[in-house]
């Protein structure tokens, strides 16, 4: 391994400012409006006593059918969504203990973030439009390698889930380093989660190498299975420029034993593509596949460069495919194939990958960035509707991560992940067609409520499971030592 290659390898499992896009695009017609028979009654009377009535001007399901119910309602209880129809039905049948107004408020699926680094929330905007090589081994490397220990991975995880929660995600799949201490601010704050125990062939901030890293992944994934069903323990083996195919085959057969998937960088960029034709004669998808990597549930983070035989494997293996379309332009990674894949069958949902790479983890900017990234590439803006690229973001979202049974739509017997977006601001004056404004017009700063498994983690704006001032204070303090100390290095 030539020295270039350790120094982008010992930096993180990430590759990956915000664009603004100047587009007018045509929004897809809006599904008709349409009633959803809600559960038959149930004999016992004090079934009628439930958790939580989540109304709204607009209910988005994000069923099968695309039904978006006006002037609707969603029924919880323990849990799960019991219940769909019009406010005055589900009124009528039930009563709450919590109630959620519907006045000026849609209601949908809480959205899926299927990568990210969540703990890098810590080292946003530490360095922007750098060369590569640059920002990597005068910022990122030296930062990470003096600071980030299990207090970095803890504050800067709340970080981002104070930030997901505002912005509506109630699903993420993480890979960094400290996985237990990632799992227990997850279990904390109330989110819905895949941990991953990052494993690299380098020495990192909690491991040795890749053998070190996958003994204790494997300590990692037995102590938090079936401990949390929120809580999804998993393999994250980085990458196929950090390991070997051993190491690779090695990971993917301890996933398997225990039952769980992996998830992992997948033909991100240039360099990794002219990495693996070097040191294996294969493009990283055929190399996975000539390997057996890819028997068992995988999600795939970036897949910009994949043949179109490659592509054929995705959608043959159902590996989840995750489109990081800030990251991706930030770092100049490329276009991902994202028309072509879903032509092809693949499972494509979105990610906002670390905030160093994005810079934030706003989901409904990837949204609109997947949608017109495409547009532009295929000059054709008829790709990529608003309705394709919600899909992705929720029922699409949650089917490549493996829980479309549980999560990503608003359907009887379902989890109770949901949100509410205002349309107070005055971007959403006036309302034409409501997939066309969730896509093309809303930011994580119109989320009204969060109800992840049917508890709420924010209630008009204000958080209920995260002391934000608390966390506020410590991410300006470790942030301030992070910059004196690389003004001092740099000095
Ligand atoms: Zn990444």
């Amino acid at each position: 391994m030539t020295n270039t290659h350790r120094l982008l390898n010992a930096v993180h499992p990430a590759f990956c400012s915000s664009v603004l896009a100047l587009f007018v695009a045509c929004s897809p017609a809006t599904p008709p409006a349409t009633s959803v028979a809600i559960s038959p009654p149930v004999d016992d009377a004090s079934a009628d006593a439930i958790d939580l009535i989540i109304a709204g001007e607009y209910v988005v399901t994000m069923d099968g059918d695309g039904s978006v119910i006006r002037d609707g309602a969603v029924a919880v209880d323990d849990g799960l969504i019991i219940a769909i129809g019009s406010a005055d039905e589900i009124n009528a049948r039930f009563r709450a203990t919590g109630n959620l107004e519907g006045n000026n408020r849609i209601v949908m699926p809480g959205l899926i973030n299927g990568h990210s680094h969540a703990a890098m929330t810590l080292l946003r905007g530490v360095a922007d439009d750098l060369a590569l090589m640059d920002w990597l081994n005068n910022y990122i490397f030296p930062a990470e390698v003096e600071f980030v220990d299990a207090e970095f991975v803890r504050i800067g995880t709340e970080l981002a889930c104070w930030e997901m929660i505002r912005g509506g995600t109630t699903t993420f799949v993480d890979m960094y380093y400290y996985p237990d201490v990632v799992a227990q601010v997850v279990e904390q704050c109330g989110l819905r989660a895949f941990v991953s125990a990052t494993v690299i062939d380098q020495r990192s901030p909690d491991a040795e190498s890749a053998a070190d890293s996958l003994v204790k992944g494997k300590v990692f994934v037995d102590n938090w299975k079936g401990r949390n069903s929120r809580i999804m323990p998993i393999y994250g083996p980085h990458a196929d420029y950090t390991l070997n195919a051993e190491q690779l085959a090695a990971t993917r057969a301890a996933a398997n034993e225990a039952g769980v998937p992996i998830s992992i960088h997948m033909s991100e960029s240039p360099f990794e593509l002219e990495y693996s034709k070097q040191a294996y004669g294969k493009t990283t998808i055929d190399l996975f596949e000539s390997i057996g990597f890819l028997d068992g549930p995988t999600i795939g983070a970036h897949v910009v460069w994949p043949t179109e035989d490659e592509i054929r494997i995705l959608a043959e293996r159902k590996v989840g495919v995750i489109h990081n379309p800030t990251s991706n332009m930030k770092i100049a990674s490329g276009i991902s194939p994202v028309t072509d894949m879903l032509a092809a069958g693949v499972l494509v949902g979105l990610g906002t990958d670390g905030a160093a790479s994005n810079n934030d983890l706003d989901m409904w900017e990837e949204m609109r960035l997947a949608s017109f990234l495409q547009k532009v590439d295929k000059m054709n803006p008829e790709v990529m509707p608003a309705s394709t690229v919600l899909g992705m973001a929720t029922s699409g979202g949650a089917e490549a991560v493996g829980l479309r049974d549980r999560v990503g739509a608003l359907e009887v017997g379902m989890r109770a992940d949901i949100i509410q977006v205002s349309f107070d601001d005055v971007h959403f004056v006036p309302t034409y067609d409501v997939i066309s404004h969730l896509v093309y017009v809303a930011d994580e700063q119109d989320v009204a409520s969060v109800t992840v498994d049917g508890r709420l983690l924010m209630r008009d704006g204000e958080f209920l499971t995260i002391d934000t001032e608390r966390v506020r204070r410590e991410a300006t303090d470790l942030a301030a030592r992070i910059q004196s100390a690389l003004a001092e290095r740099n000095r």
